[in-house]
């Protein structure tokens, strides 16, 4: 049976390839809910700007009914007029001023069709760009959204190995060595470290010559350093890469 220390050292070994697979996902998920929200305001602007076009082409068809009619009424005056069914001044004067009238309107109604057309052409221009940004964020986001589910499947192979192996191993520590490493993780992600050339590897400070001598002659004592708190394990029972089956 492996003593404390030594499952102390494997613990940390599988915290830090767990917590680095955290970290590797880590800006993932949220750039993806980044790409989400802003092609959801893109597509909103696509919305409002087809919104605007088409309240134009309303508008211009409303016009040119109105422009038809005016121009009929113009029509049906000037036949009047000249038609020989006037009595008097008065009336053909009266006439006359509404002619005018109809022929301001007919002139104001073209004028604001002309700058209609304008904001028309810019709004198309500006459609299209729109819609480009749309497409080009779909395409990001989808990438994206690949990636972090490839990430994931990938990891979720190599995340259940841990936590089986981080389970048999907190099965066989001590409880009371446990409640101490997950209490230091909470300010210490690597709350249990090697000692390397006599100094503490998680804060670089030296450790007293006496204490390293009862580190040898005590391995199953629980030692931390002085300086930063971390639980100290010797450097041979430091787990590679390769050694964990
Ligand atoms: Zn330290």
């Amino acid at each position: 049976m492996p003593s404390n220390v030594e499952l102390i050292a494997r613990l940390a070994y599988i915290d830090e390839k767990l917590d680095d697979m955290h970290a590797e996902l880590g800006d993932l998920p949220k750039l993806v809910k980044k790409l989400e929200d802003k092609l959801r305001h893109r597509m909103r602007l696509v919305e409002e700007t087809q919104k605007a076009l088409n309240d134009i082409a309303h508008f211009r068809s409303m016009m040119r009914m109105r422009l038809q009619e005016l121009a009929d009424k113009e029509a049906e005056l000037n036949q009047k007029q000249f038609g020989g069914q006037i009595r008097n001044n008065r009336e053909f004067d009266a006439i006359t001023h509404e002619i005018e009238f109809i022929r301001a309107e007919r002139l104001r109604i073209e004028q604001e069709l002309a700058q209609n057309a304008i904001k028309e052409e810019n709004l198309t221009g500006l459609l299209e760009r729109q819609k480009a940004d749309v497409e080009e964020t779909t395409k990001e986001l989808r990438e994206r959204e690949e990636e972090l589910n490839a990430l994931a499947t990938e990891q979720d192979t190599e995340f259940r190995k841990l936590q089986s192996e981080r389970k048999a191993i907190i099965e066989q520590l001590s409880a009371e060595w446990y409640a101490e490493y997950e209490r230091i993780r909470s300010y210490h992600a690597d709350a249990a470290v090697h000692v390397r050339k006599g100094s503490c590897s998680g804060c670089f400070s030296a450790i007293p010559a006496q204490v390293l001598v009862e580190m040898r002659n005590y391995p199953e004592r629980m030692f931390v350093c002085e300086h930063c708190g971390r639980i100290l394990y010797p450097e041979h029972y430091r787990i590679e890469e390769e050694e964990l089956t």
